[in-house]
């Protein structure tokens, strides 16, 4: 089921995501993200844009 990610609330440490269904807009979900959770991703979103630009 693909779901939609919805910044709920910026917090000085942290951030709130809500995750929508997108076929009913139902809420399945939610995740607090850290800024250390914040540094780890984008990290991975580096790690992963250098394998896809890599040519083969
Ligand atoms: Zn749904």
């Amino acid at each position: 089921m693909p779901v939609r990610e919805r910044l709920l609330l910026i917090l000085p440490d942290k951030e709130i995501y809500d995750y929508l269904c997108t076929g009913c807009g139902s809420s399945v979900g939610s995740r607090e993200l850290t800024a250390g959770d914040r540094a780890v991703a984008a990290l991975q979103r580096q790690a992963t844009s250098r394998v896809k630009t890599r040519p083969f």
